[in-house]
């Protein structure tokens, strides 16, 4: 059975008038909204259709783009800027400060200014049989501002995409859907969109991925308070398959999140029987796990991201690696929306106005490569683990302008700066001669 699906506006020939969205995630309502936004302030009319099978509001998996919900400091504030204020009904958990575990001790890092400047957010409608579910969800969020806006939603999901005439033409599994002027692909890489776009043989690849895990863990909220407060925990822990580890507390859950190399179905419960992780949160807490899931998380940029009347953004392009995923949707999707609407639809056009900041975020992350190797050094090693922890728990004592090591580690995790600006500040001599002295007080105190 054929399903037309028509879209009410006009359209202006040979303008770029009807475009495509192929998923609502925040990389295609940022595209959306501000595309929208940015025709009518030039006084062009353009009809965005936005693709997303998904239900924001619905409580589990299903309608959640799995995640740990931190919008960074930075994201949070460039928001604002542009009048986009995260409602309370949005908002789980205000945070102020990371608590740092390692096997040889904890530290707390304090955001310079005591503010609760980060937000924590849910993806979707929460954990599976959500208590507290009159809260919104953050995609719901941004995708009805892009509706507000003028944007369509058509929940389905697109299987297969040809190019006719030089357009991109799109299908569900029940047959035609629309001829677009433009796909805009913000699939991420948790679905096969991936294949259907590389198929279309413009040099386009699905981003390498790692497996995270992601487990919610429902507990009295009481308990979070006295626990967690308004900090987010992060282990850096010497086991070879896990980068980090954080519990990000919101209401009466705690999202744990795991990234590393080697994650799989057991890698939570692995992780909780940590001695570490059970100071933390010891089995008496009486805390249950009430969902969890494996998302893919991409790790590397496809180098042929656009082609004529086609390009890709967020996941599905180009992330900042490990951290503020959301932040780097945010940046694409807006710089996608000024490319098609002040450039144009073509390959150079692409080249010319979205190119620099894909390429941007690409080689920022090379700094991230470098800087998490030297973290994976001091995770590893006993004598650097607690050079570190000292050199912090010395700083915390310090004013905030005098704090480089609690600077670089709350920059490195919160992704509130780019991971050059970190990596230059891990470069000054001020850091090595604290870290040097971090080193010769362990070895002292043992
Ligand atoms: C474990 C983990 C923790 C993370 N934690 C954080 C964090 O705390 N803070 C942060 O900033 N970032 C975090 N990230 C990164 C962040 O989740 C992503 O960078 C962000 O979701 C990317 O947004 P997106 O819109 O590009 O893709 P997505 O959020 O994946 O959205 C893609 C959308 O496309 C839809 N879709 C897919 N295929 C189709 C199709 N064929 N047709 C129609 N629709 C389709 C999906 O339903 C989905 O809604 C984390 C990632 C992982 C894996």
């Amino acid at each position: 059975m054929s399903m037309a699906f028509s879209v009410q506006r006009t359209h202006i020939p040979g303008e770029c008038s009807q475009i495509a969205v192929i998923g609502g995630g925040p990389t295609g309502s940022f595209f959306s909204l501000f595309a929208l936004r940015m025709a009518k302030m030039i006084g062009r009319e353009i009809s965005i259709t936005i693709f997303d099978p998904k239900d924001f509001s619905k409580d589990g998996p299903g309608g959640c783009n799995r995640c740990g919900g931190i919008i960074s400091e930075l994201l949070v504030q460039t928001l604002a800027v542009e009048g986009i204020n995260l409602p309370n009904s949005v908002v789980r958990k205000g945070i102020n400060s990371y608590t740092l575990h390692t096997d040889y001790g904890s530290v707390f890092i304090s955001t310079p200014s005591l503010e609760r400047t980060i937000a924590t957010v849910y993806r979707g409608g929460g954990p599976r049989g959500i208590i507290g579910h009159e809260k919104e969800s953050f995609d719901n969020y941004l995708l009805s501002l892009a509706i507000e806006e003028g944007a369509v939603h058509q929940p389905m999901r697109i299987d297969s995409i040809e190019r006719k005439h030089g357009k991109p033409v799109l299908f569900s599994k029940n047959g035609h859907i629309m001829e677009a002027d433009l796909a805009v692909g913000a699939f991420g890489v948790n679905s096969t969109a991936g294949k259907m776009f590389a198929s279309l043989g413009f040099g386009y690849s699905e981003p390498p991925t790692v497996n995270a895990a992601i487990a919610e863990l429902h507990m009295p909220e009481e308990v979070i308070v006295e626990r967690f407060g308004n900090s987010i925990h992060l282990f850096l822990l010497p086991d070879r398959g896990i980068k980090f580890a954080a519990m990000i507390p919101k209401g009466s859950y705690v999202t744990l999140c795991i990234l590393g190399r080697k994650v799989d179905a057991h890698t939570v419960q692995n992780f909780l029987n940590k001695p570490v992780v059970r100071a933390v949160l010891p089995e008496a807490l009486g805390y249950s796990v009430a969902c969890s899931c494996l998302p893919k998380m991409n790790i590397g940029a496809p180098k042929k991201p656009f082609t004529d009347r086609i390009v890709m953004g967020g996941d599905a392009g180009s992330t900042r690696l490990f951290k503020d995923g959301l932040g780097a949707a945010y940046i694409m999707g807006k710089s996608i929306a000024k490319t098609v609407i002040f450039e144009g639809t073509s390959r150079e056009d692409f080249q010319k106005g979205y190119y620099p900041v894909y390429r941007g975020i690409m080689h920022d992350n090379l700094f991230g490569r470098i800087l998490y190797t030297v973290i994976d050094q001091y995770r590893s090693f006993k004598i650097l683990t607690r050079a570190m922890l000292k050199t912090v728990e010395i700083e915390q004592k310090r004013d905030s302008d005098d704090r480089i090591l609690s600077t670089i580690l709350w920059d490195m995790f919160t992704g509130n700066e780019r991971y050059r600006n970190v990596f230059m500040k891990s470069i000054r001599p001020k850091m090595h001669i604290d870290m040097w002295e971090g080193v010769f007080r362990s070895i002292g105190r043992r």
